[in-house]
């Protein structure tokens, strides 16, 4: 018999190992901008054609390398970040597994070009396909440029999988102000075809960088975090409620230093925002986690956007906790939200090309979940007083309740308002020892499917205290014997169907707090005052007498928005008095 496992060659793992760290231009970038950040640069330039698929040079001012590194940077495993397994758990760079430059050599032809302060004169290294063809004396800037052209030449399947010129010059616009954002005191130019795309001066201070990256619209709507605990501090911009994007596109996660992707930490973020942002929108976040090293594993995976904590659950606490305690309500104003959208655009963040880049539909396959405690509003804008500054004048369409305010005219979504203060009521309740219950004359009794057998058995407790008590009555049977007094006891059925529905499609749920959050919500949805029904005088004042008594809130805790207004200015330009 012939044996059939052959061991591979050197060149067919060389590609391979290259496959892993090099998908696509943009990766290329990244790690050669990793390299110079590394390498202690004040300034960093892209040079780009085609989408990086023609040509990719990063030059920086960084410390360049002697011609001795010079030759042993394009070895495999060679790196001077670190040098035993315990250096791992104490990374400092960005770099750290030796593996970038080697792997970007094997699939291109390289050519680097560097002088470190002590040498008089540079170095060029020219590599084909990871092969060295030539060194040689060059003149050079201190610093480093490296230059990578025909990407994938001798891989032709990858090259196959590249997508257009567009896409590609896309995915390198993200990564270079991925990095941008988090170094402010590096001055940046992307420059593709020829074409400056993007330059930012060095600044000392952030919120410059963060302006320049994100546009003026979205800057004017983040509120500055700081957040400290015994596990991590954390420090960033967070976006006001009203400032949502129908992507997850302008979140930026940074775990000392590197931007990552991780499940924990966007759960947390879109937990934070739950009730105050509609499902399928997403907040700005500019974020910056910083802990020890030895509380993360960064040697995940080659390209080093995923990481490990080591604590996971505490992770989410501490950025759930800091979140909640620093969101703060603002008008709910939908020009912010469509100027920003506007803003992308112009940046060539089309629609088509949302469907290729799977990361900027959602940042969780799961969709968005969770809660957030409201703590203090701002002052500054529409606060306290905001309701009862309001004269309702009427109904339109059974459903909206027109209003004259101070401003202009104010629309009321009925069933948004009375959700919305359904909701704090039965929080508040729950915060001061317990929501008041109103035991039923007659138990209803409730058909469930096997699933929400299940879930009523592991949530009943949860439920109880939640003003929900049942009973297990035989069978897939249970009776309902109280719910909360504020719903007033209609359509128990599907009151407790929609909790247990809601309850199971949560899989594997998380926090205790989110949960609640979530039955609350339904509770105050199936309690709310329906659109369609005629209301008298007295029930509207009174709506917005209980919008008035809670803290101020310009959203559902679906996140709809409970109010709309037309000022006097627009009105008047309506009407073309201006
Ligand atoms: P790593 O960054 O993981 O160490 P790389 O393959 O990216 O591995 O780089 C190998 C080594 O080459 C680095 O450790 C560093 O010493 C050197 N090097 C790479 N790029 C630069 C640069 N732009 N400036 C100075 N040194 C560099
Ligand atoms: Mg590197």
């Amino acid at each position: 018999m012939s044996s059939k496992i052959r061991i591979l060659s050197e060149d067919v793992i060389a590609k391979i190992a290259a496959g892993e760290v090099v998908e696509r231009p943009a990766s290329v970038v990244k790690e050669l901008v990793e390299n110079s950040i590394d390498a202690g640069a004040t300034s960093i330039v892209v040079d780009i054609r085609a989408g990086g698929m023609e040509t990719i040079r990063v030059m920086d001012d960084g410390c360049g390398m002697s011609r001795e590194d010079a030759l042993l940077a394009t070895e495999r495993y060679a790196t001077s970040k670190v040098q035993n397994e315990e250096d791992l758990y104490s990374i400092q760079t960005l770099g750290f597994r030796g593996e970038a430059l080697p792997s970007i050599a094997t699939v291109s032809r390289m050519r680097l070009l560097t002088r470190d302060g002590t040498s008089q004169v540079g170095t060029e290294v020219y590599r084909e396909g990871g092969v060295t063809a030539r060194v040689s004396d060059a003149g050079s800037p201190m610093g480093t440029s490296v230059e990578v052209r025909n990407l994938f030449y001798n891989t032709p399947v990858r090259r196959r999988f590249l997508k257009s010129v567009g896409t590609e010059y896309f995915h390198i616009h993200r990564v270079v102000e991925q990095m941008a954002l988090a170094k402010p005191a590096i001055h940046f130019r992307l420059i593709h075809d020829g074409r400056e795309v993007l330059n930012v001066p060095k600044t000392e201070d952030p919120r410059v960088r963060i302006e320049a990256i994100l546009g003026r619209e979205a800057y004017k709507a983040l509120v500055p975090l700081e957040f400290r605990d015994e596990t991590i501090s954390l420090r960033g911009y967070i976006g006001r409620p009203t400032l949502t994007l129908s992507t997850a596109k302008s979140i930026f996660i940074y775990v000392n230093g590197r931007f990552i992707r991780d499940r924990v930490v966007n759960r947390s973020l879109l937990d934070a925002y739950r009730t105050l942002i509609p499902r399928d929108r997403y907040p700005v976040a500019v974020l910056f986690i910083d802990l020890s090293p030895h509380r993360i594993d960064v040697n995940v995976h080659p390209t080093k956007r995923e990481i490990r904590f080591r604590d996971q659950d505490k992770i989410y606490r501490s950025i759930h906790v800091a979140l909640g305690s620093r969101l703060k309500a603002a008008p709910a104003d939908e020009r912010i939200s469509r100027a920003v959208e506007a803003y992308w655009q112009e940046k060539g963040v089309h629609n088509g090309m949302r469907e290729e880049c799977p990361e900027y539909r959602a940042i969780d396959g799961e969709g968005v979940a969770g809660s957030f405690v409201f703590p203090e509003f701002s002052r500054d804008t529409r606060t306290g007083g905001f309701y009862s500054s309001l004269s309702p004048m009427g109904q339109i369409g059974a459903t909206y309740i027109v209003c004259q305010g101070p401003q202009g005219l104010v629309l009321i979504d009925q069933h948004a308002a009375h959700e919305r203060v359904l909701f704090e009521k039965l929080r508040r309740g729950l915060k001061n020892t317990t929501i008041v219950r109103q035991v039923l004359l007659f138990p209803h009794v409730v058909e469930l499917s096997h699933a929400e057998g299940h879930i009523m058995d592991t949530y009943r407790d949860e439920l109880e205290r939640l003003g929900v008590e049942i009973e297990p009555f035989g069978g897939n049977t249970c009776a309902v014997k109280s719910v909360p007094q504020v719903l007033g006891g209609e359509d128990v059925e599907s009151l407790v169907e929609d909790i247990m529905g809601e309850l199971a499609s949560e899989g594997r749920a998380s926090q205790e707090e989110t949960r609640t959050e979530r039955v609350l919500t339904i509770m105050a949805c199936h309690g709310a005052i329906r659109a369609n029904r005629v209301l008298k005088d007295e029930e509207m004042r009174g709506l917005l007498h209980d919008l008035e008594e809670i803290e101020f809130a310009p959203t559902c805790p679906h996140g709809r928005p409970i109010f709309s207004e037309i000022d006097y200015p627009q009105l008047d330009k309506m009407f073309k008095r201006r």
